[in-house]
């Protein structure tokens, strides 16, 4: 096969920013797939240009003007981001593929911009685009393994590109490892729970861990697992294997059910300095959260102890809220949470309003069936920005009252420094500081507030935010060419809408063929 000049691009980020939590954090949220897929093209004997995009770098500048191939690596929130670049690629003889989060959520769209749309995506799935590397347009082709692939390439094959990324985090090097993929639980909004549970390698992962400390003097470590310690007592031998006790700091997604007490004095003795469990809310998911049929502030109670709990033995723990599910009812799931913070003033709270991408989830089709779902553009398909599910049981105004005061209280001068002094890891403390205070905290309260208003103010907005009208209100529009800057001129014209039933669509026309 001719030697290939490839492109690929891990779009961490939507655009370009100046927020000093996107600077400290954004390259250390870089995926592990665009990298393998690297690792894989050269195997395969092609030139590879490899850039993390954290917001910080001027893309049209950076990356050479000519490539055979370009693979890009997308979340929906960058949708827009990588649809531009496809066009630019496009537009100079680029064959572009998209794969990631985007690309299974939406394949069909992502497909009206890109030759090939990749879901489950292992070694041969790539060999395959290369091999055919051609033009399919005006729709792309999509691809896909049968599962998840059963080995990735280890961090020591993937370092050239971990530490070009690292280069740009000025602060916290975090280098992203997979022990596992997919989930045993049934969350049914949940993009992992219809993944079945595979452990990854472990001698590969032991091998990088010792191969970590050859480049660090005590290198931290990001599991990207879904639901890091399923199998609990194997991860912590094969870490105890590999590397002596503490030599390594490690930060992970575990759900509260995997962190009892002696799972937790064993990760301490590893040297895990972070958690994000997910409570998601407060009246459903017991199971996931280990407290069975308690609900309300009786859950409350249980979950606040069980963080506590955890904070005695690792010193940075976010805890994760889904706002807007449809069990919730009234002001009681919010006032909860804003007791469970005042009993828990070290957990960092972190609040995703109840999205629908796609084909993410199956409970998404239940959302479609029902019309309750919403056109936003894909940019504000981040669980902040845009909320893309009409809440069951609150109109939007009092949906938007209660976020606002949730994140008043959340992010206030005295949950701060009560936050600040319940931490006793100081990376930590000022982590969490520097996150409230930053988009995340008080960008966000700004930016509900401004939405709040806007239902009241902006005749653009109740129309479609009651699904009367599919006229994208001019203000997200200007968001959209803000963001985007210098590649908005690239975004296809009709890139800002997509159909939000298209997985319903898809799944009936299977039906239909059935009965042909
Ligand atoms: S426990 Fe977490 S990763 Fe697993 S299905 Fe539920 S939300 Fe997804």
């Amino acid at each position: 096969m001719k030697r290939l000049r490839i492109g690929i691009v891990d779009i961490v980020s939507k655009g370009p920013t100046r927020a000093l939590w996107a600077r400290i954090m954004n390259a250390s949220l870089a995926s592990i797939m665009p990298q393998a897929i690297g690792v894989w093209c050269q195997e395969e004997g092609h030139d590879v240009t490899f850039v993390c995009y954290t917001g910080f770098e001027n893309l049209l500048t950076e990356l050479p003007d000519s490539f055979d191939v370009v693979f890009i690596g997308a979340f929906t929130e960058a949708a827009h981001t990588a649809y531009a670049l496809s066009n630019l690629f496009r537009s100079r003889g680029a064959i572009t593929v998209i794969g990631g989060p985007h690309a299974r959520c939406y394949p069909e769209d992502a497909a009206r911009y890109f030759d090939y749309v990749l879901g489950f995506t292992d070694r041969g799935t790539v060999c395959d685009v290369l091999r055919d590397c051609s033009q399919h347009r005006p729709e792309g082709v999509q691809l896909a393994a049968a599962r998840q692939p059963g080995t990735l390439p280890g961090v020591r094959q993937r370092w050239q590109f971990i530490e070009a990324t690292l280069r740009k985090a000025p602060l916290l090097k975090m280098v992203p490892m997979l022990g596992s993929l997919g989930c045993p639980y049934t969350c049914a909004f949940c993009v992992d729970s219809t993944v079945p549970y595979q452990a990854m390698d472990f001698e590969v992962l032991r091998e990088d861990l010792r191969f970590l400390l050859t480049r660090f003097k005590r290198p931290l470590v990001g599991w990207h697992d879904p639901n890091y310690g399923v199998r609990f007592n194997d991860s912590m031998d094969m870490i105890e294997e590999a590397v002596p006790p503490g030599s390594i700091d490690f930060v992970a997604e575990s759900s509260l059910s995997l962190l009892s007490e002696s799972h937790l004095k064993r990760l301490q003795r590893n040297s895990f300095k972070g958690v994000l469990p997910g409570i998601e809310s407060w009246f459903t998911l017991g199971e996931k959260s280990r407290t069975g049929a308690l609900l309300g502030m009786a859950k409350v109670r249980q979950v606040s102890e069980h963080v506590k709990l955890i904070l005695r033995y690792i010193p940075y723990v976010q805890t994760n809220f889904v706002l807007g599910l449809d069990s919730d009812e009234g002001p009681e799931p919010f006032e909860l949470t804003k007791r469970f913070l005042d009993m828990t003033p070290g957990a960092f709270p972190a609040y995703s309003l109840l999205s629908a991408f796609g084909r993410a989830a199956p409970l998404n089709l239940d959302y479609q069936r029902s019309g309750r779902v919403l056109p936003f553009p894909f940019h504000f398909l981040n669980n902040n920005s845009a909320m893309n599910v009409k809440p069951a049981n609150y109109s939007w105004q009092t949906f938007y009252d209660h976020i606002i005061d949730l994140t008043r209280h959340s992010f206030s001068p005295r949950a701060i420094s009560r936050r600040f002094l319940a931490t006793e890891w100081l990376t930590a403390r000022w982590m969490n500081v520097v996150r409230a205070v930053s988009t995340e905290g008080y960008g966000r309260a700004r930016y509900y507030r401004e939405i709040r208003n806007r239902l009241d103010t902006d005749r653009q907005f109740p129309p479609y935010f009651e699904q009367k009208s599919g006229a994208l209100p001019q203000f997200y529009k200007n968001i959209v060419r803000q963001d985007l800057g210098s590649l908005m001129e690239w975004l296809p014209d009709d890139a800002l809408y997509h159909d939000p039933n298209a997985y319903l669509k898809a799944e009936r026309s299977k039906d239909v063929v059935a009965l042909v």
